[in-house]
């Protein structure tokens, strides 16, 4: 069997992409492409999280008109930006016959239970298909109370939600540094932490960059965030000769955040934390392969659905063997209604009995946690 290589999660922040200057220089993001190509065709799967849409935004249309700082103000800079943020980046990847998809996000989306599994399939199916997802938040729709705010805590959501196993927050450091490089003279390199507590926020000044709106604290947070649900993080430079090719191949390079947790684990203790909302049937067999080797509960292992309350697509259900006995909870791709339908059908058959598809799992192997001991 060969070895799943990594699935590599990338954010590059707008200070990267602009030296600190007023407009997206490809001469930096063509480097980043050309390093991508390289891990892709070593078999890594990739996505990039990317800022510079409202300074690309900015820079189109400042010489025009006077800008406020509102929300809406942004808003307008993101739409008009992300056009030309995409078609660089597309320009880019072409160069190396590599086709990229849009997926602008935001908190809610990802936080909402549907919006997750769909955003989930997206990316995984983007990935499955050579292509690289290409993410930035949804600025447009973004309010104080759905939007993330800023792309290193953006990344660490979809990190999480591809099980990534590495997050490389690029950016104009070295890494984490011992202080203050604006007031310090010389401030070390922190190679490691295993723990991110006070004294790792201590380390860092208010250091927001002039154009983005992240700095060194929001990385230590999506480090956090990260961390805790299994993910490996690193801080590095973006300008360091081949820092994401080094990366991949294990070189130390930057601050890396060791993982709290596997992914398998906090995936784990996620979905047991809930009250599942119903609970389905499933035959010996099913029940055997699911219990053996984990895998994923197709319709054709399925008996009936077994609680009388409806539950929809995103619901956390009880699994149960033939003697209606719990034997694991885990994220249904469909509601009660359609499970109904296709029940003991063969995944081939499901879009025709329904008309359409999610997939060809009722529960994703990796959205699924056994109640007995593995
Ligand atoms: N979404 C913003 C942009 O594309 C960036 C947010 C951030 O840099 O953290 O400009």
């Amino acid at each position: 069997m060969t070895e799943k290589k990594p699935i590599i999660t990338v954010k590059v922040g707008t200070s990267s992409l602009t030296a600190g200057e007023q407009t997206l220089k490809r001469h930096l993001m063509v480097d980043i492409v050309r390093q991508i190509a390289q891990l892709k065709q070593q078999g890594h799967s990739v996505l990039l999280i990317t800022s510079g849409a409202i300074a690309a935004g900015r820079h189109i249309i400042n010489n025009k008109v006077r800008l406020n700082r509102s929300l809406p103000t942004k808003q307008m800079l993101a739409a008009i930006g992300q056009l030309e943020l995409m078609q660089a980046w597309r320009d880019l990847f072409s160069i190396w016959e590599i086709a990229i998809g849009q997926v602008l996000l935001t908190r809610a989306d990802i936080c909402q239970r549907q919006g997750y599994l769909n955003i989930r399939d997206t990316l995984h199916t983007l990935l499955a298909h050579g292509v690289v997802p290409i993410i930035n938040e949804n600025d447009t729709v973004a309010t104080d109370e759905i939007k993330v705010g800023d792309n290193d805590n953006l990344a660490a959501l979809v990190a999480n939600v591809v099980c990534a196993d590495l997050l490389v927050l690029l950016t104009d450091q070295e890494g984490l540094l011992s202080g203050d490089p604006r007031k310090e003279q010389a401030p070390q390199l922190i190679p490691l932490v295993e723990c991110i507590d006070a004294s790792t926020y201590a380390l860092i000044g208010a250091g927001a960059g002039t154009q983005g709106t992240g700095g060194m604290a929001t990385k230590l947070q999506a480090a956090q965030l990260a961390t805790h649900s299994g993910t490996t993080v690193i801080i590095a430079s973006a300008s360091r000769k081949d820092v994401l090719i080094q990366l991949a191949a294990g070189e130390k390079i930057g601050t890396t955040f060791i993982p709290k947790i596997t992914l398998r684990e906090s995936r784990k203790r996620w979905l047991l934390s809930e009250k599942p909302q119903g609970s389905i049937a499933i035959d010996a067999g099913a029940a055997m392969s699911l219990v053996r080797s984990g895998a994923s509960v197709l319709p054709a292992g399925v008996k009936k659905v077994a609680s009388h309350k409806a539950f929809e697509r995103g619901a956390l259900v009880e699994v149960l063997d033939p003697e209606a006995s719990p034997l694991a909870v885990g994220l249904v791709n469909y509601s009660s209604k359609e499970i109904e339908l296709i029940a003991g059908l063969h995944s081939s058959a499901i879009t025709e009995r329904l008309g359409y598809s999610y997939g060809h799992e009722i529960i994703h192997r990796d959205n699924i946690a056994l109640l007995t001991k593995q």
